[in-house]
């Protein structure tokens, strides 16, 4: 009897799964709830700017291999751009200072012993006392660390702060040390950024519903899954509302949609339930030709400033205290701090402001030890989602991981 595998929804982790999935002997159906594509990493055209935007501005580094090799499989790697060495541009807005961080490449660290390719005010030493974040324990990184000094806050902070998406000092060291390990500490090869200049739904999201369908998976959307029928140690059924599905016995069903929904679909599973929001406010103008693709912004609402043809779109993190301010004022500061960036000058212009509120899981060391294995109670369940526990924050690379090993356990079950 053939086996079906059915993968409930298509954000990333979904994707990876489906994709994974098509290359074996098991058919695959794919179920989304909505009437698209991509979860919370998704492109879409917005009518207040006439640009086609990105709910959020998302970074990759060439460290996320599990990403890379995704992106690889679906044909759309080469557009994922960015700068051939390891630079990271930032600009504090309390005294005006620019500077540029260089890291080599090669895993020897000399570019911590050259002050024009470190960050101003540090001293060689103050690195070597980040060893202790390489192998850390899930407790706070303030109990680690020490968050204080200029190497703190201009470099951990800024980049802890855009991977974990929570104040750092209280963000889990175990997920601080993987980020750690698997990019500064390989040296500048593994840390270039990279960015979905066209938008991510061309670089994540359609190849991948185009491998699908070309493979001939059907794929559901507005297929939202209500409930799962269990007997004894097993998924029997699947209820989508207006049409039930009975699974035979060598079926299996990969859950990949965000942890409070599976919360819901699957009792008794431990899953986190704090989430941290983020904010990006996009503008529709072009960035000067001298603006690096991005910019790290230090003491400002604005914390990086991305730039795309024709739009610039600014990211900030731990975001819940701004989720009810007035848009207006929001669009009105943010756009005053991108003018002392980048030198732009004049009316603001036509600008968007996103609000994802359950942006990521809150990567503190309590949710962190929320977070469950793929495998389940029942031998035919599995879950995905960057929510689950995959050592890394909520990211691309984590969400793309969980869909692969996901995809491993079912074929194996
Ligand atoms: C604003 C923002 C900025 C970010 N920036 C970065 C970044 O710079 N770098 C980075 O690596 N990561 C970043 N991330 C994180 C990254 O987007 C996520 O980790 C990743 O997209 C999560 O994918 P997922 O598949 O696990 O979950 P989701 O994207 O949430 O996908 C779950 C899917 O399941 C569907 N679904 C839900 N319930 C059901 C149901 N009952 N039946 C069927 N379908 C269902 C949903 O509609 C959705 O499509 C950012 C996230 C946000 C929101």
């Amino acid at each position: 009897m053939a086996r079906t595998v059915h993968v409930i929804g298509a954000g990333l982790a979904g994707l990876a799964a489906a994709v994974r999935l098509v290359n074996s002997s098991v058919r695959v159906i794919l179920h989304e709830a909505t009437a698209m594509a991509g979860g919370r990493c998704r492109s879409y055209h917005d009518h207040a700017t006439d640009c086609l935007i990105d709910n959020g501005n998302h970074l990759l580094l060439t460290g996320n291999h599990a990403a890379f090799a995704y992106a690889r499989t679906i044909g759309s790697e080469n557009r994922l751009v960015g700068p051939d060495k390891a630079e990271f541009t930032f600009f504090d807005l309390a005294d005006h200072q620019r500077w540029t961080l260089r890291i080599n490449d090669g895993r020897f660290p000399w570019w911590i012993f050259d002050r024009a390719r470190r960050v101003p005010g540090t001293r060689t030493r103050d690195y070597l006392r980040l060893a202790r974040l390489l192998s850390a324990p899930n407790r706070p990184i303030a109990n680690i660390i020490d968050c204080n000094g200029p190497l703190y806050h201009r470099l951990l902070a800024p980049l802890l702060l855009a991977a974990l998406n929570i104040d750092p000092r209280e963000g889990s060291a175990a997920l601080a040390s993987t980020i750690i390990r698997e990019t500064l500490a390989r040296g500048g090869s593994a840390c270039r950024p990279r960015i979905a200049r066209d938008g991510l739904g061309t670089v994540l999201v359609e190849p991948a519903l185009e491998y699908l369908e070309t493979a001939g998976t059907p794929i559901r959307f507005s297929d939202e899954l209500r409930a799962l029928r269990f007997e004894r140690n097993r998924v029997a059924g699947l209820d989508f509302g207006g049409e039930s599905v009975e699974l035979d016995p060598p079926d299996a069903v990969i859950l990949a949609v965000p942890a409070y929904a599976a919360a819901g679909l699957a009792p008794g599973i431990t899953a986190p339930t704090a989430f941290r929001a983020i904010l990006n406010t996009h503008f529709r103008v072009d960035a000067p030709r001298s603006l690096p693709p991005l910019i790290g912004v230090l003491n400002g609402t604005a914390e990086w400033i991305f730039s795309f043809p024709g739009r610039i779109s600014v990211t900030t993190s731990n975001a819940d205290r701004l989720m009810n301010e007035p848009r207006e004022a929001l669009a009105h500061t943010i756009w005053r701090e991108v003018c002392a960036v980048t030198g732009l000058t004049g009316e603001r212009p036509a600008w968007q402001i996103v609000r994802e509120r359950r942006a990521t899981f809150a990567a503190t060391p309590e949710e962190n030890a929320r977070r469950p294995q793929s495998r389940t109670a029942w031998n035919n369940l599995f879950l995905a989602g960057d929510w689950t526990d995959t050592g890394l924050p909520a990211t691309i690379e984590g969400a793309i991981r969980s869909g692969d090993h996901a995809a491993d356990l079912a074929l194996s079950s």
